[in-house]
């Protein structure tokens, strides 16, 4: 017997019908004798339209009311999954985040969560009940409902099963798992059947949208495996990926995937003194700004000048330029400017960490398709590059082909 925490994402819980097919699949699990945590997203949409509403009423309303809305969704889903478990014979309890003892910071609509005080979901567990947990949310100390930023249920999920030391976080989406790459995109990605934690977290944040980034760094930390797998596998083939840490991958390969990501912006500043201090001064002002910075380039200094560009996000991009220009202004830089058609393509995989030249040939698949590479930077496990949007699909085509992703 094992005790297993599943997670369902909002298209499977998406209609009265979905929700009905969980529970028989939450039976299913619970029927062979393994302890079942389930941990539910609001029923696909409904995150958005209460957003709408929120929007609709008062936009710029206080934090803490918008996460007392929000949370709604997910307290939906865990009464009505409870009430069909029920249905089929399944005894069930429902938990808000609150009820689960699930403690957060106060920082609404971003929380983090803190501790998780799992007393009360063990006493349950031992009367042999399936518990039915309320993602993305959580309390403060103050007893504030909080909400974790969106596709947090993820993190719940991987945090609730690190709590009660589960033998493994099922992540159930619409999907059957990880791709080489995004199969909308290039139709001859590959299934992955397994792979690391390590590489997950890279091409989460390299683009990947399959999982969200900060639980996979909390599977990371804590070394918990999750498995990803199709809650609309009616046949329960088994399908899936896991994802679990290195040592238990029997092979290690170059590339694992080609993750890519175009929500970001390039901001270039040109002919800044080259003197102490200049690199904080303008990443401190951006980062006063609560701008988060991804990639940072600095050129070699000629004449006692330099350069600098960096990455953003794009929602951030026009009140970075301008904060940009303004110091350029004030420092007498020659010149400043932006970019937000770029996009940022990527290659992951555990073994670069032992094999030389997998960049070059990277640069030399990209060069043969005349694509541009405006900016590189690496990591032991990942090479990307940033080039012109236009170049995205291509880009991702050429890398697929060229580690040979398409091949069995
Ligand atoms: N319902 C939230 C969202 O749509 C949380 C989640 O689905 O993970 O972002
Ligand atoms: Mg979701």
């Amino acid at each position: 017997m094992s005790l297993i925490v599943q997670k369902y994402g909002g298209t499977s819980v998406g209609s009265p019908e979905r929700i009905q097919a969980v529970a028989k699949r939450i039976k299913r699990w619970s029927d062979k004798g393994h302890e079942v945590v389930v941990v539910v997203s609001a029923m696909s949409g409904e995150t958005n339209r209460l957003t709408g509403l929120i929007n609709a009423t008062y936009a710029t309303g206080t934090a803490r009311e918008k996460d007392v809305i929000l949370s709604t969704g997910e307290q939906v889903t865990i009464g009505l999954l409870s009430l069909a478990l029920r249905k089929i014979g399944c005894a069930a309890r429902s938990y808000t985040g609150g009820q689960a003892c699930i403690t957060t910071d106060s920082a609404y609509g971003k929380a983090r969560i803190s501790g998780i005080d799992e007393a009360n979901m063990q006493a349950d567990l031992a009367l042999g009940k399936v518990l039915v947990v309320a993602g993305f949310q959580g309390i403060d100390v103050g007893g504030n409902i909080t909400t974790l930023g969106r596709g947090g249920s993820d993190t719940t999920a991987i945090a609730l099963a690190v709590a009660l030391n589960a033998d493994e976080c099922q992540i159930y989406t619409d999907v059957d798992g990880v791709y080489t790459t995004d199969p909308r995109m290039v139709s001859s990605a590959r299934h992955i059947p397994i792979m690391g934690l390590e590489e997950m977290l890279e091409m989460a944040s390299q683009g990947s949208k399959v999982l969200q980034i900060r639980a996979v760094e909390f599977a990371y930390k804590y070394n918990m495996p999750i498995r990803v797998l199709s809650s609309f596998d009616e046949g329960d083939t088994g399908k899936s990926t896991l994802v679990t840490s290195e040592e238990e991958i029997m092979e290690e390969v170059l590339v694992r995937g080609v993750a890519f990501n175009r929500d970001e912006a390039q901001l270039t500043i040109e002919g800044v003194p080259d003197q102490p201090g200049v690199a904080y001064k303008i990443l401190g002002m951006i980062a006063d700004a609560n701008i988060e910075v991804d990639m940072i380039v600095q050129n070699a200094s000629s004449a006692g000048f330099t350069d600098f560009t960096f990455t953003v996000h794009r929602n951030d991009y026009d009140q970075a330029k301008q904060i940009l220009c303004d110091l350029g202004e004030e420092m007498g830089a020659k010149v400043c400017r932006g970019d937000d058609k770029i996009a940022k393509v990527s290659i992951v995989g555990g073994g670069m960490r032992s094999h030389a030249g997998v960049a070059s040939t990277m640069f030399e698949a990209l060069a043969k398709e005349g694509i541009n590479i405006r900016m590189i930077s690496t990591s032991e496990i990942k090479v990307s590059v940033v080039m012109d949007e236009k170049y995205l699909e291509l880009a991702v085509r050429t890398l697929h082909e060229a580690f040979e992703l398409d091949r069995v």
